[in-house]
């Protein structure tokens, strides 16, 4: 893959861009994370054991999902069923026809308002969706325990054993889509948030948390300057690859005095849906601009996108 060196940050503009973005991203989540999880008005925040359940589903079917499609669909989904989605899915599985009208419901004719499966060699929405769905409903069957007594154990053993936990299930392993998933990551943020901030269950350390680092979030940091070797498609130039640059973005954050992963994570992603657009980012109105050398005026990071070619 082809690579350039670009002009970075200095150590002190790092250290703001961070802060800045972890301000805004922990701002952000204290006030959306129940959206964010899409937690249905009928599912009460004490029924530890369902809000874990729903979340996991949620997590599986938000895979290459569009995020506003799946929460209303696993919301659509708890509405049909309620508690037997989360505490017997097989019986649901046995339903089949039902699930598939919700699917369609509110993924049209063939889900893919849901799923956009065009470059994926003829792989369908409903494929897609089945072997999630079949994931969550054979791993909640296989439970000899509480799913939550479990995922307690997990965090107070830390998150990284949490992480693992979900990330290596022989069963979920066949739900996840990649060998790091962003999805587990995701999961293992939200569980961290409710069973410590919400629930206080357990004491964790936020700056423990992980950053799930999407295309999106990669642009951010590639044109802000905070990333200084940003490798792209060597077809479609300035589209970032966004995997081989993840790991680094994670040690810097990692590396940041007081840094707490999720919320510069989250930052970043609300900067990009909010300003840092794919083409035509609006720098002007950008709370980061004075932290970000784009928004001071440099072309050779403003040239960088997650996804969609933006020639200078
Ligand atoms: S200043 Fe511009 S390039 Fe920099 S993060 Fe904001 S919108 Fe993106």
């Amino acid at each position: 893959m082809p690579r350039v060196i670009q002009k970075g940050l200095s150590d002190d503009e790092l250290v703001q861009f961070l802060q800045r973005l972890q301000s805004i991203g922990q701002d952000f989540w204290q006030r959306n994370w129940r959206e964010s999880m899409a937690l249905p008005e009928d599912l009460p925040l004490h029924d530890h054991e369902a809000i874990t359940r729903f979340l996991l589903l949620r997590t599986l079917l938000n895979q290459q999902g569009d995020t506003n499609k799946v929460r209303e669909l696993v919301r659509a989904l708890f509405a049909a069923f309620k508690r037997q989605l989360l505490d017997e899915p097989l019986k649901v599985v046995s339903q089949f026809y039902e699930v598939l009208a919700v699917f369609y419901r509110v993924g049209g004719e063939k889900g893919a308002k849901i799923y956009r499966v065009g470059a994926l060699g003829g792989i369908k929405p409903l494929s897609l969706f089945l072997y999630r769905f079949a994931a969550f409903a054979f791993f909640i069957s296989g439970l000899d325990r509480l799913l939550y007594e479990i995922v307690e154990d997990k965090l107070q053993q830390g998150v990284h054993n949490l992480w693992a936990f979900f990330r290596d299930d022989p069963i979920l392993n066949g739900g996840w889509v990649g060998n790091d998933p962003k999805a587990v990551r995701m999961l293992t943020n939200w569980l961290i948030w409710l069973f410590g901030a919400i629930w206080r269950k357990v004491d964790v350390n936020l700056e423990d948390t992980l950053m799930v680092v999407d295309g999106h979030v990669d642009k951010v940091f590639c044109r802000a300057g905070a990333v200084k070797t940003v490798v792209y498609e060597p077809q479609r130039p300035f589209i970032i690859v966004a995997k081989d640059i993840r790991s680094g973005i994670e040690t810097l954050v990692k590396g940041a005095p007081q840094a707490i992963p999720m919320f510069v994570d989250e930052g970043a992603f609300t900067i990009a849906m909010n300003w840092c657009f794919e083409t035509q980012p609006n720098c002007a109105e950008c709370p980061i601009r004075t932290a970000c050398l784009a928004g001071r005026g440099s072309d050779e990071h403003l040239r960088w996108s997650a996804y969609r070619q933006n020639l200078p």
